[in-house]
């Protein structure tokens, strides 16, 4: 049975557009081919965010501009892993964004899956040594998606000296992953293969104590990079915004071709059908390509800091981070008001989605969720997937990438914020911090803020000394 569709006729062309072209994957294509990783600090990030400006100006969208963000960036340098007993032998391994330069010699603690009860467990054993741990994102007796950066950050708190982080999937060689929350990490980071954890792994159960030395020649500096942001204005409310947005930059080893300019490219696809077959709209909607996500979320936080005085403004801000690589379902970031409106419309598009409430840290929705603002994004259900797969490898190339779920998404993220711009009545509006604090502090999340509290304020006091 179908439900009476009121935007029937700009869906259909919508839908037939975005299916019958290959826009998103000929945009993919040069982001990917022709910029490379895109990662912060390279001419390769300068030129995406030009072709990703000239590409929304040609497609009609108005006030189109690079947003200035200062911040921190890193540079891989040499990096050397040397077992020196109980026997003598070199490891291939790479340093993770934002790690220091370091020349560390001490003995390895083998943290295995890295689970919170562990670190607390072993704590007196951890101070001085050198944490290794995996990529696993469950860990034994957890449900949370225990992240890189809280196993770096329980390494960080046990007085640790350094970390290994060893990708749990066999043949995708080393992940990485930024361990500095925007800045100069303060001990040493780097990650190795599977196939190279394992060896360490047996090492050290067979012989006992192993000691290594981290050599790695890496540099933070400041720098400059730029969130690319786009508007199709309201008619009636051109103060009332909706936004949907998805970092651009890549990890430095990859083409990030799924994470994230699968989604980038699906943001962009979305501006050229709402453009062309939608505006004008009652309501703004508001096109946001992010700077520098992988090593800090650093472009949409610096938006919600120049920007804090339009937040109230915000309807809803979707995150697309990767959304063109798979098939999505939409998720909310605790908002069950709006979930009987989002599944009444998926009936209404006839397009079979799940409506869910979620909430993770890790990636640009999240400086929005806590600024109070109703955020959400398009997203598998990451706790179903066992981690990120080649995802934040050098493996992450656009082979992987399918015109199909390009489409999909696409089609998706503009027939939402086609309704969202009509909707009349918004059953939503910003959060009091006070409310923000309480979902954090709620049973499922307490573990993971009052942790971050303490990596925070363990990071800003090393910042200082
Ligand atoms: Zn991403």
């Amino acid at each position: 049975m179908t439900t009476k569709n009121p935007f029937l006729s700009v869906d259909q062309k919508i839908v037939g557009d975005v299916f019958t072209g290959t826009e998103p994957m000929d945009n993919l294509t040069i982001l990917c081919d022709d910029f490379g990783s895109r990662f912060g600090g390279t001419g390769g990030e300068r030129l995406a965010a030009e072709f990703i400006a000239g590409r929304l100006a040609e497609y009609g969208l108005s006030n189109v501009h690079r947003e200035e963000v200062d911040y921190i960036s890193w540079t891989r340098g040499e990096v050397k892993l040397e077992i020196l007993s109980p026997i003598q032998k070199e490891i291939p391994c790479i340093t993770l964004p934002h790690s220091p330069p370091a020349d560390l010699e001490a003995a390895i603690i083998d943290m295995d899956d890295g689970a919170p009860s562990e670190f607390d467990r072993r704590a007196a054993e951890i101070e001085g040594k050198i944490v290794m741990t995996n990529s696993i994102i469950h860990p034994s007796g957890t449900k949370r998606w225990i992240h890189r950066g809280e196993k770096y950050g329980r390494s960080l708190l046990t007085g640790a000296a350094g970390f290994i982080f060893v990708n749990h999937y066999p043949g995708y060689g080393p992940a990485t992953g930024s361990i500095g929350a925007g800045r100069q990490a303060p001990i040493p980071g780097i990650s190795v293969a599977k196939e190279d954890g394992d060896f360490l792994h047996r090492l050290i159960q067979r012989k006992g104590e192993v000691r290594i030395r981290i050599t790695s020649t890496d540099q933070c500096q400041p720098n400059t990079s730029w969130n690319i942001i786009a508007d199709l204005p309201g008619q009636e409310h051109p103060e009332q915004v909706v936004m949907l947005g998805c970092h651009y930059d890549g990890h430095d080893i990859s083409q990030g071709a799924g994470d994230p300019a699968s989604g980038a490219v699906a943001v962009i696809e979305a501006a050229r059908v709402l453009a062309k077959y939608a505006a004008p709209l009652p309501r703004t909607v508001r096109f946001a390509l992010w700077g520098i996500e992988e090593i800090g979320l650093l472009g949409s936080k610096a938006y919600v800091k120049t920007h804090a005085d339009d937040l109230d403004q915000i309807r809803f801000y979707l995150n697309m981070d990767g959304a063109g690589a798979k098939l999505n379902d939409v998720m909310v970031n605790q908002w069950p008001e709006l979930q009987p409106l989002l599944e009444r419309w998926g009936k209404e598009m006839a397009h079979e989605f799940a409506v869910g409430q979620s909430l993770h840290t890790f990636s640009d929705h999240f400086p929005f969720f806590m600024a109070g603002v109703p955020t959400g994004g398009l997203e598998a259900d990451l706790n179903k997937s066992g981690g990120r797969g080649y995802g934040h490898t050098r493996y992450d190339t656009l082979d992987k990438v399918q015109l199909f779920h390009l489409r999909e998404a696409s089609a998706l993220a503009a027939r939402l914020a086609l309704r969202m711009a009509h909707e009349e009545k918004w059953p939503v509006a910003r959060r009091e911090e006070q409310t923000v604090l309480d979902i954090l502090d709620s049973p499922e999340h307490r573990e993971a803020s009052e942790f971050s509290a303490k990596v925070a304020a363990l990071r800003e006091k090393l910042s200082q000394s």
